[in-house]
């Protein structure tokens, strides 16, 4: 099964990972605040994650890791 995993506190919650899954499982964490003062990106429902990579490619800031 694939794994995908968030470095939250590198998140800027650009939002352009959350567009790109397929699967529409990542979303912005409005109840969470980084040490940047950002609300970050994540994961729900992981099971659902096809190792595609889309979020991990879009990506500016090197937040996500897939593995598979
Ligand atoms: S690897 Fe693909 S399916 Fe999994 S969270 Fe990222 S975009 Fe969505
Ligand atoms: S694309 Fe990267 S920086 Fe932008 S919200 Fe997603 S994880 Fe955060």
């Amino acid at each position: 099964m694939a794994k995908v995993t968030f470095i939250e506190d590198r998140c800027k919650g650009c939002g352009h990972c959350v567009e790109a899954c397929p699967k529409k499982i990542v979303i912005i964490r409005k109840d969470v605040l980084n040490k940047n003062g950002y609300h970050p990106a994540g994961v729900v429902e992981t099971d659902k994650c096809i190792g595609c990579g889309s979020c991990y490619i879009m990506c500016p800031d090197c937040v996500i890791t897939v593995e598979r």
